[in-house]
């Protein structure tokens, strides 16, 4: 079994329900049962596996980790509540007070936040540094360096850097790299491939497939030796190679609550069935809208790191099968841009990523309503610039609707 669809919907080692049911039911329970006060003891102390309380595991949810550890091939797979917690908590997993951080701002926004002000208040120093100047990367290390983490195509800017490099530069430094691939998925990108050690994503995104539903992953690809991680030595030396997994689960994720819903796992489950179909078009889509949108007269800076005019072009194909279903571009104002947005008939006003349905945004406006016009400037992120998170739909009728929404 070696095809990505198979592989999604044949998940080879998976959880049998015990009525047989083809697909695993909503277990939306909070405890479980058991036969005697000895089995529950062992339970307990972690000798037979079984689950206790859905805040630590739920056979719904469990299900939803052994897809994605059978697609990834990873060493282990844990699902949360959102993708923020799952950057959070695998962050947390690696920090503690007086250690630092490399990373840049071109980040998720909430994930800017979380770098930029509830790290420091914790104690932990974050530097911020162009991760596409790998001199500047290299300095920012020092001894109490922690970890390294970027998103592989930033946005809105849809810059992409060389990660195979970053992370030698991590690993030369005994030091985790760790990346949030939202933009590029698995199915897009091989992150074990590129050095990547723990791989966090947002699975409200192209995984749950119409955006059904919240939930995040984090992924421990098993290329990285925990017993390097001072904050990690008690673990290691309980579960080896599992380290960092048992912390982030047992200590981190139990203790924050960064529960997923047993129906969202559900929704994500069945959404990963066709999260290749999905991926397919709507990225095949994205690079046709992009080379169209380049050559209309009222649209300037089309940008969409597959395009040959993009510098990222090539480092991008090599990369990534796709570049993502993301693409930006500006007209000529603010007022245009919001006149344009207005005009729209099946592009919708909304801020998610990767849904059905094609979705716009001024990023300047909406996902960074409250930093000021500096702080944009800095981030590159115009006032007469829009997002598009192109969708699944004959594209003839996007393309219509742009010249209309033009006209
Ligand atoms: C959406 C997103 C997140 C946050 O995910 P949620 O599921 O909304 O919490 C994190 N990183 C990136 C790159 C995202 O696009």
């Amino acid at each position: 079994m070696k095809g990505f669809i198979t592989k999604a919907l044949h998940v080879t080692k998976q959880t049998k329900d015990i009525h047989g049911a083809l697909r695993m039911p909503i277990y939306e329970n909070a405890a479980y049962e058991f036969a005697s006060s000895a089995e529950f003891s062992d339970v307990s102390l972690g000798k037979i596996a079984k689950h206790v309380y859905s805040r630590s595991s739920n056979p719904t949810v469990e299900d939803f980790e052994l897809h994605i550890k059978s697609l990834t091939n990873a060493l282990g797979v844990l699902a949360l509540g959102s993708g923020m917690a799952a950057v959070t908590n695998a962050i947390l997993t690696l920090v503690k007070a007086g250690d630092s951080v490399i990373t840049t701002k071109y980040l998720f926004g909430h994930t800017l936040t979380f770098f930029q002000k509830t790290l420091p208040n914790m104690g932990v120093n974050v530097k911020f540094v162009n991760v596409l100047d790998e001199e500047e990367v290299k300095n920012a290390f020092d001894k109490n360096t922690r970890v390294l983490f970027l998103e592989t195509i930033s946005n809105p800017q849809l810059e992409v850097a060389n990660l195979q490099n970053l992370s030698d530069i991590a690993h030369s430094h005994n030091i985790p790299f760790v990346v949030d691939t939202t933009m590029t998925p698995f199915y897009i990108f091989d992150a074990k491939k590129f050095g990547v050690d723990i791989e966090v994503l947002s699975s409200t995104k192209f995984i749950s497939g119409g955006g059904t539903s919240v939930g995040g992953l984090i992924i421990d690809h098993g290329i990285f030796s925990w017993d390097k991680v001072e904050l990690l030595k008690d673990y290691y030396q309980k579960a080896g190679h599992f380290a960092f997994l048992y912390r982030a689960r047992k200590e981190i994720f139990q203790g924050l609550g960064a529960v997923l819903s047993p129906t969202n796992a559900y929704l994500q489950t069945l959404g990963l069935e066709t999260m290749v179909l999905r991926i397919d078009r709507a990225c095949q889509n994205a690079l046709e809208l992009a080379s169209w949108l380049q050559n209309k007269k009222e649209i300037k800076n089309t940008n969409y790191p597959f395009l040959e005019e993009s510098p990222f072009c090539e480092l991008a194909k090599k990369q990534f099968r796709y570049a993502g279903s993301i693409l930006t571009f500006e007209v000529e104002s603010q007022e245009t841009a919001y006149k344009f947005m207005d005009n729209l008939k099946i592009i919708r006003r909304a801020t998610n990523l990767h849904d059905n349905k094609t979705l716009i945004v001024s990023p300047y406006h909406v996902i960074y309503p409250f930093n000021s016009h500096e702080e944009k400037m800095e981030l590159n992120i115009k006032p007469n610039m829009m997002r598009l998170s192109v969708g699944i739909e004959d594209i003839e009728d996007i393309k219509e609707d742009i010249s209309q929404a033009l006209r």
